[in-house]
């Protein structure tokens, strides 16, 4: 690959009919780092009806990651957590061998709903790990020249997330102030990829914009985040970053798996009510689609 390729969202819906724009995984781009999956939804007007609705399902072989920008949502799993997450908050799910959740917009909610839901692949080793779920309503924000840096998961310039991952990663807010010249500090053994939540931007001489993600093979010191003239000010940016990820992934619907037969093996406990059930969701789980099973071959 080049060392910066713009890769296109494919447009997406979830529960409901919540329309995002799904950034990973794609053809060209299966994996950053061990990060497998991303939607970008938003900025969406929830103050109607029923807002955002994902009605409980299942996940394997992952940790799920909630982002926002704007807005509030109410997680509840099958641990019995029932958190509300807002802007600045991580909520932290890791599936292990399997959980079930399910994501809402709460009553007395703000109007606009802005987030970026991410999905980080266990290794190998830890993906039969117990499932688990954290969230983090403080995490270290840092002052770098002009902008404004929240560490979401790993490390940026010594200070370190709480959040609990199993292989070498980064996830970074970065708030740019319009007319400043920025450039983020990067790991040369890390690949990056850089999501635009407000406008159009600049990553390292690439032009994005909602809808886009940046693609930075690894070899880096410092990638350049340069917004456009945005509607919003600071502009603010997402970046993910990992060492790159080696391992064969078969992912399908909600379960990251190794093999076929694994992931038949999810659906069909998910079918016939062999997960933990999610309490509380105002409405029935999410039934598996069908098995397209010529598919799932490892690629
Ligand atoms: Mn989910």
């Amino acid at each position: 690959m080049e060392r910066v390729v713009v890769l296109e969202a494919r447009k997406a819906s979830i529960g409901d009919g919540t329309e995002v724009r799904r950034l990973l995984p794609q053809r060209a781009l299966r994996t950053a780092g061990a990060w497998c999956f991303l939607d970008h939804y938003g900025p969406d007007d929830v103050s109607r009806g029923a807002g955002m609705q994902v009605p409980p399902h299942p996940h394997i072989g992952l940790q799920t990651v909630s982002w926002l920008f704007d807005g509030h949502v109410l997680h509840r799993d099958s641990l019995g957590s029932q958190q509300l997450i807002r802007p600045g908050e991580l909520n932290l799910m890791t599936s292990g061998r399997g959980v079930a959740h399910s994501e809402e917009s709460p009553r007395g909610r703000p109007a606009t709903l802005h987030g970026l839901q991410l999905w980080i692949a266990l290794p190998d080793a830890e993906r039969f790990t117990e499932p688990g779920f954290a969230h983090h309503a403080s995490l270290p924000v840092l002052h770098d020249g002009d902008a404004t840096v929240t560490v979401v998961v790993g490390e940026y310039l010594g200070e370190r997330s709480p959040a609990v991952v199993y292989s070498p990663l980064a996830g970074f807010e970065v708030a740019v102030p319009e007319g400043a010249r920025f450039t983020l500090t990067t790991r040369p053994d890390f690949e990056y990829a850089v999501v635009a939540a407000d406008g159009p931007a600049t990553v390292a001489g690439a032009h994005i914009e909602p809808g886009r993600l940046a693609y930075l093979a690894p070899g880096l010191f410092g990638v350049p985040l340069t917004p456009d003239e945005s509607r919003r000010d600071p502009a603010r940016f997402f970046v993910l970053g990992g060492k790159p990820f080696t391992e064969q992934l078969v992912m399908w619907w909600n379960f990251v798996a190794r093999t076929s037969g694994e992931i038949t093996q999810a659906r069909d406990d998910w079918q016939a009510g062999r997960f933990a059930p999610v309490r509380g969701y105002p409405g029935d789980p999410l039934p598996a689609p069908e098995l397209p099973v010529a598919r799932l071959l490892p690629r």
